[in-house]
Order: C-alpha cells, then sequence, then structure tokens
C-alpha cells in the first residue's frame, strides 16, 4: 500500500510479522497469516506506535485505503454521533410537540372551514337546481 512517508522503519516486517500471529483481521476476523496485513491507522507508514497499528485482511486493507470501509473505532465514533444526534432531535420534537399540534388543528380546522364551504355550496346548488 502506498501511503505517506517514504518507507517503512527498518523493522516494520518485524512488527507487522509479530501482529499477524497475534491478532486476526480487526473487521472481518480473517485468521490466515498470509492473507493478513498490518495497517497504519493515521497512514503514516513511519508511525509504528503500537496504538497506530491494526491487522486487517488485504481485503480489508485495500477497501480502508479506498475509504470504502471504516475501521471499527471510526464505526463506534460514528455510531456515538449518530445517538447524539438522535437524542437531540428527540429533545428538539419533545419542545415542538405542543406547536406541532397546534399547527395541526389550525390546519385542521381551514380544511373544516373549506369542506363546510363547499358543502353548503353544494347544498345550494342542490337547492336551486330542484327549484329551476
Ligand atoms: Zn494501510
Ligand atoms: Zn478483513
Amino acid at each position: 500500500m502506498n501511503t505517506k512517508g517514504s518507507s517503512y522503519n527498518h523493522d516494520w516486517k518485524k512488527i507487522s510479522a509479530a501482529l499477524r500471529k497475534n491478532q486476526n483481521c480487526a473487521i472481518c476476523g480473517e485468521e490466515s497469516f498470509e492473507k493478513k496485513e498490518c495497517h497504519h491507522i493515521d497512514f503514516d507508514k513511519q508511525n509504528d506506535a503500537p496504538d497506530n497499528l491494526i491487522v486487517l485482511s488485504a481485503d480489508c486493507h485495500t477497501k480502508v485505503h479506498l475509504g470504502t470501509l471504516k475501521l471499527p473505532h471510526q464505526m463506534e465514533a460514528e455510531r456515538t454521533k449518530i445517538t447524539d444526534i438522535q437524542e437531540r432531535l428527540a429533545d428538539v420534537n419533545k419542545l415542538i410537540a405542543p406547536y406541532q399540534l397546534a399547527y395541526v388543528n389550525v390546519a385542521d380546522c381551514e380544511l373544516l372551514k373549506q369542506n363546510a364551504h363547499y358543502m353548503e355550496k353544494e347544498m345550494l346548488d342542490k337547492l336551486t337546481s330542484n327549484i329551476s
């Protein structure tokens, strides 16, 4: 994978192999050592800090670089964000509920008035047609 940073650190192969021996793909759980790769979460090939490394299957790794697949911690962050938004939306809904009810009632009243007017007109038409 071509990423930021010119080249890997000299002991990268050792680090990567050790991690792949002990961990499966963090996304799909791939177990086969040959099919696993080690990914730099910040895309900096030279940042071998343990919390910057994650084991992925070759397939998941490609998708992560393409941006079509998110790492577990990114999905977790997104879930938290969505839950947060949903909670705030629920609060907003609670706040506007009484006004919405009033709005619906006003609209219903308008509709009723229009219908009443229409029915009146219809009755009037019927009456006049009977007369003529
Ligand atoms: Zn990578
Ligand atoms: Zn995978």
